[in-house]
This record gives C-alpha cells, structure tokens and sequence, in this order.
C-alpha cells in the first residue's frame, strides 16, 4: 500500500559534467516501476536536472528551502521559486543542516509550512547522535524532533519521513535493519498521535550510509519504505541497485 521511495542527495557535489553523466546513466538504466526515485542535487544543477529528468519517472528535488516566501535573505532560495522551477521534492531538517546551520525544531517547521504551501513534497529529516543512542535517547530525541516540526501543520498528507541515525551518515556505519524497524515503527506510532498525518499511509525511509550490499535487508523491514541515500547516491550502479531492491 506504500510505494517504496528512493531518494538520492547528491550534498554538495556535483558538475554540469558530473550532473549530466550520473542523470545520463540513471535515466538509461533499469529501475523496477514499481519505485518512486528522486534526485537532488545543489540548488545550482537543478535546473539542468529537471530539463534532463523532464517526461522521465525520476523526480527532482532540492536540499533545503528558505522559511520566507521572498524578501531580504541573502543567499536563501524559497520553497515557492523550487516550485515554480518545476521541483517536485524537498528535503527539510536534514542533520548536515542542523548541525553546521544551527537549524532548530522551530525554523524546520516553518519551512515545512512553506514547502506545502508552494505544493512541493517534504522529506523530513530525523535522527540521534551516537551520544544521544548511547544514552539511551535516541526515542526521546526523535519525538522531540517531529513534535517540534509537525505540531500545528494541519496539511501533512504526502509527508516523507527519513530517519538518518547521525552516527550513520557517510561514516559506512549503518544501523542494524533491527535497530532501524525498531526506530522506525516507534516512528509511525508517533506519527499516530499527529493531526493531519495518515500514519498508515506515510512513507518511512532509512538513511544513513545505505549500500547495495545492505539495502535489501534494511527493506524487508515492515516500516521501512525505501531510503534517503547520500554517497552511493552519487554512483550510478550503486544508486540503481538500491533502487531496484526497494522494488
Ligand atoms: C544523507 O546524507 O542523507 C545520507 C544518508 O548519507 P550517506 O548515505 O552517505 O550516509
């Protein structure tokens, strides 16, 4: 009843070369139908993206969006203007943002109010620190972080959660499929508690150094719906078995 979802952030890599051979083979290679598939790279390569990936099955998406509809923000892009772009996804709260742009709960929300107000789909990014997880925290911290971005949002049908352990990303570390289900069935009981989300019907991705060799199991998982996928989002065999292992 979920469609599995496999969403690649490129961070901040990427040339127009790179860019146009990374889509090139992706677009020419195999992915099962049956997985809904997305990109994002930096803001700059999204307009080359969305002209490459146009009449495709590969959506594209951005890395982040302003709070502001328009105005005296220098360097920020609004949720509105990824829209008018053609940007079908954004990806909110992830921990890269949260740790080096000192993103709270609070600006994370009101993103997440721009971006479906401008229509765009949100992937909303939690997840604990090895600290946090070593203590015992890593439940507490994830209610903290969806409380603190979800409350108050009456219109959250199509949100996309990504639970990314932060000890997980990019470190090769992946956490066990046990430890992930665990996470992220307490995820969806939260969600439960939540006005205006369809639990049931909210698609739950891991992320957090997903590979093709441990894809497969984190999938099975009964509340995993596919993955956030940095690194080996960036190779484009890698990204295309990941994919279809979702299928
Ligand atoms: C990410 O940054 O969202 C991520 C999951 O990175 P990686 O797959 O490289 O751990």
């Amino acid at each position: 009843m979920r469609q599995p979802l496999v969403a690649g952030n490129w961070k901040m890599h990427g040339s127009r070369e790179s860019v146009g051979t990374l889509l090139g083979a992706l677009l020419a290679s195999d992915i099962a139908d049956t997985v809904e598939v997305a990109v994002c790279p930096t803001y700059v390569h999204l307009a080359q993206a969305l002209e490459l990936c146009a009449g495709s099955a590969i959506g594209v998406g951005a890395q982040d969006c302003s709070h502001a509809e328009a105005g005296a923000y220098t360097g920020e892009v609004a949720a509105t203007m990824l829209a008018d772009l053609g940007c079908d996804w954004v990806i909110l709260g992830h921990s890269e943002r949260r740790a080096y742009h000192n993103e709270s709960d609070s600006l994370i929300s009101a993103k997440l109010a721009a971006a479906i107000e401008a229509g765009l789909k949100p992937v909303l990014c939690v997840g604990e620190t090895r600290e946090q997880r070593e203590a015992g925290e890593a439940e507490a911290v994830v209610a903290a972080q969806l409380a603190g971005a979800l409350d108050g949002h009456s219109k959250l049908d199509g949100l996309v959660i990504a639970y990314e352990p932060v000890w997980a990303i990019g470190t090769g570390l992946t956490a066990t499929p046990e430890q992930a289900q665990d996470i992220h069935a307490f995820i969806r009981a939260e969600l439960a508690g939540v006005t205006g989300v369809n639990a049931d019907a909210t698609r739950l991705l891991y992320g957090g150094s997903v590979k093709p060799g441990n894809a497969g199991e984190l999938f099975a998982q009964a509340d995993i719906d596919g993955a956030l996928v940095g690194g080996a989002a960036l190779v484009a065999e890698d990204f295309q078995a990941i994919c279809n292992a979702a299928a």
